[in-house]
């Protein structure tokens, strides 16, 4: 838990919002500003600001994120999804708790802006 993270309150249930799964380790929820269809963040419940913050003992958990984000997908029908996680300012991360964009059910372009 970081006390300014806003991630963290999230997963502290100080501020709310839409859970889509939640376990001992990680928490799903959807992504208060869409960028497709379906877009929702799958976090750890572990306070990490991003994966170049990740140890070995990670290793299980960030696994688990993209297991997770995958199997969310999929019980909601989308079956074709892009995973994004932004890891520093130029590369658009703005919250700084390492989070797995899942996004889907719109055509997605390649390169990303
Ligand atoms: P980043 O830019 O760090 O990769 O992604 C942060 C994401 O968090 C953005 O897509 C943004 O819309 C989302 N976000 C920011 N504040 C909140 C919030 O209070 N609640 C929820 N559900 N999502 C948020
Ligand atoms: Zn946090």
């Amino acid at each position: 838990m970081n006390d300014n993270c806003l991630f963290c309150k999230i997963i502290q249930g100080q501020i709310p919002a839409a859970k889509l799964y939640e376990d001992n380790d990680v928490l799903a929820f959807a992504d208060i500003n869409p960028q497709a269809p379906t877009h929702f963040l799958v976090v750890p419940k572990k306070h990490i600001t991003g994966p170049d913050a990740a140890i070995e003992t990670d290793d299980s958990m960030i696994g688990k994120i993209l297991r997770v984000g995958a199997d969310i997908a999929k019980s909601r029908g989308v079956e074709q999804f892009r995973f994004v996680i932004n890891n520093g300012a130029d590369a658009g991360q703005t919250v700084f708790h390492l989070h797995l964009h899942v996004l889907g059910g719109r055509p997605m372009s390649w390169p990303p802006g």
